[in-house]
């Protein structure tokens, strides 16, 4: 590809809304450019990088043994309807109707269609196992679209769903997936790590998410620094701390906090630490308002809460039930008085807490020296773990320090067992003629994010710092003087001959400045760049410049194409 020719729109400023590197530099390095919020066109550079992620991904599901295959985005809602989740997809789920008045959806995922495919085609145990995949578009109304390909509400994902016999089976799928996930990743060229995973609102028994590590990352993972624990924080257990504290209990009092609503405020105006207070968090869950009680440095873990309360989802109540609730508006929530219709959940740090500090359901009120039994009766409440994991935690595996890292998810493993295939039917009959539930398995890859997080990875001040096996193209030849007969034959040389060898070059031809050229291959984040100018004309020499490590090196132009050719082998 020349350059001249090339569709690429590079920026020399950045949209203020981009507030990560990897969105900024896709669109400096004219990789994307958005439509509308969290939908982005893909220009022919990006295009090219997604291009390569899906054809890494395609080569070790197909090495894995599993089917590439089509569905269609839109789905009717009937099958939606027979899987339970119709109700339970909010607004996430985009939602219309077709012109015969047929609710239909746009596909966020695609177990209900492959489950549907297969109960009308798998009959016999003969059949399975089963693994089929598709790379596709999905479309999720996400609440809050952001860092451009890293959560966009159109976007593109591989999606596998594995179909088995028995649990035995379905282990064998799961870790033929996981092992083709590493090594996706690893060609990638990815930091990533495996960690265990809440299996959320798809259901299921076991689950791992692959984390690209990046301080920009959306999730937190706690890492055991000793052993190989690794899990989200959502799932993460926190184990119970029981050494008593030797206080004599003190007077409750009931103190008036003007205008101190945060744990900070309150804290920092009763001159205590926020270890000594308990906040009081009015929730609300599928059905009901209940109270979750958290020491103050702590935060409310909404998954482990959810999975205490058996319920589909949590939010913090809106202002409104707060003060039907308490009596008093957001900022004053306690346990004690709170009425006995009200469960109360408290965090088991909070377990042996004494002299503590508590909303009094009461405007601008506190009550101090708090204590357990006395003011709150322990049976009145129920103690469980649903807090996050701190740094202050140790391994639930092996108790030695855990360190709390932030990841970028870019991709998904789950057991799912018989979710699906006992909601719609999926069924095969035995060696014995026995009918039996398929046992099904799903796995999802974010092709766009995984090419952002590998930018979020890779990057400096000048730009992009591709991967080879990623890169849009391999090697960019600057050729430095494009007026000059001699140095152009050269360069067009060198690019017919790398063509021939398969590799992907680009040749920038440009009548423009040789810094302007330099920049731009480095903004784009071209693995290797061929310089050819003043020293060919010299000496017969050109310039081999390698992005990631800055190394330059002379070489003639007799070795020019071995010398790529062995380079790019060697990066791959
Ligand atoms: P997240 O927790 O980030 O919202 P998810 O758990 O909803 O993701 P899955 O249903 O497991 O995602 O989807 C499989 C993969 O698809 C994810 O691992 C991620 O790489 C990718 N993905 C999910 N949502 C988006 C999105 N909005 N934009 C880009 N990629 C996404
Ligand atoms: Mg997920």
């Amino acid at each position: 590809m020349r350059y001249s020719k090339l569709f690429i729109p590079t920026l020399k400023e950045v949209p203020a809304e981009a507030e990560v590197i990897s969105h900024k530099l896709m669109l400096r390095a004219g990789m994307i450019r958005k439509l509308a919020s969290g939908l982005y066109t893909y220009l022919p550079l990006g295009l090219r990088s997604i291009r390569k992620v899906e054809n890494i991904v395609r080569e070790e599901m197909n090495r894995a043994g599993a089917q590439e295959l089509l569905m269609p985005i839109v789905q009717p809602a009937e099958l939606w309807e027979e899987s339970g989740r119709w109700d339970k997809m909010g607004k996430e789920l985009l939602r219309f109707k077709d012109r015969h008045d047929r609710p239909m959806c746009l596909g966020p995922t695609h177990e209900e269609v492959i489950t549907d495919l297969v109960r009308k085609e798998v009959r016999s145990y003969r059949d399975l196992p089963l693994i089929l995949y598709q790379i596709q578009t999905k479309f999720r109304d996400e609440r809050r679209p952001r860092f451009g390909l890293m959560r966009g509400r159109e976007f593109i994902m591989k999606d596998a769903y594995s179909f088995d016999v028995d649990e035995d089976a379905l282990d064998e799928s799961y870790q033929k997936m996981y092992d083709a996930y590493c090594r996706i990743f690893e060609r990638c060229g990815l930091n990533f790590r495996a960690v265990e995973a809440d299996t959320g609102a798809i259901g299921g028994s076991c689950s791992h998410e692959f984390m690209v590590l990046a301080d920009t990352g959306e999730d937190k993972i706690a890492v055991c620094t000793a052993c190989n624990y690794a899990a989200n924080v959502e799932l993460a257990p926190c184990k119970r701390q029981n050494d008593k504290i030797d206080e004599k209990e003190k007077e409750l009092k009931l103190i008036p906090t003007p205008g101190k609503k945060t744990i900070e405020e309150v804290s920092s105006f009763l001159g205590v630490s926020n270890k000594e207070l308990i906040k009081t968090l009015i929730i609300k869950t599928d059905d009901k308002v209940i109270a979750a009680l958290i020491r103050g440095d702590h935060e409310l873990n909404d998954v482990k809460l959810t999975h205490v309360l058996g319920v589909d989802g949590v939010e913090l109540a809106d202002e409104e039930t707060v003060k039907k609730v308490t009596g008093a508006p957001v900022g004053f929530a306690g346990p004690i008085g709170l009425d006995e219709s009200i469960e109360v959940i408290a965090d088991y740090s909070t377990f042996n807490m004494k002299n503590f500090v508590v909303g009094a359901n009461k405007q601008e009120h506190h009550y101090i020296n708090c204590n357990w039994e006395r003011d709150i009766p322990r049976n009145r409440v129920r103690f469980a773990d649903i807090r996050i994991i701190t740094e202050e935690d140790t391994c639930p595996k092996c108790g030695s320090k855990i360190e709390i890292k932030r990841g970028i998810e870019v991709g998904h493993v789950f057991k799912l067992g018989t979710k699906y295939s006992e909601a719609l039917g999926a069924t095969y009959l035995d060696s014995n003629g026995k009918e039996r539930p398929i046992i099904m398995g799903c796995y999802g890859i974010g092709i766009g994010r995984s090419v952002a997080a590998s930018i979020e990875q890779n990057h400096d001040e000048n730009g992009i710092i591709f991967p080879v096996t990623i890169a849009p193209f391999e090697v960019i030849i600057s050729l430095l003087n494009p007026k000059d007969i001699e140095l152009k034959d050269v360069a067009e040389k060198i690019y017919v001959n790398l063509q021939e060898e398969g590799i992907e070059v680009l040749l920038d031809d440009r009548d423009v400045r040789p810094g302007v050229k330099f920049k731009d291959a480095d903004l784009i984040g071209i693995p290797l760049r061929i310089t050819i100018g003043k020293r060919f004309k010299d000496k017969g020499l050109v310039e081999l410049y390698e992005r990631k490590s800055g190394n330059m090196k002379d070489i003639s132009l007799d070795d020019v194409i071995y010398k790529v050719r062995d380079k790019i082998k060697s990066l791959k």
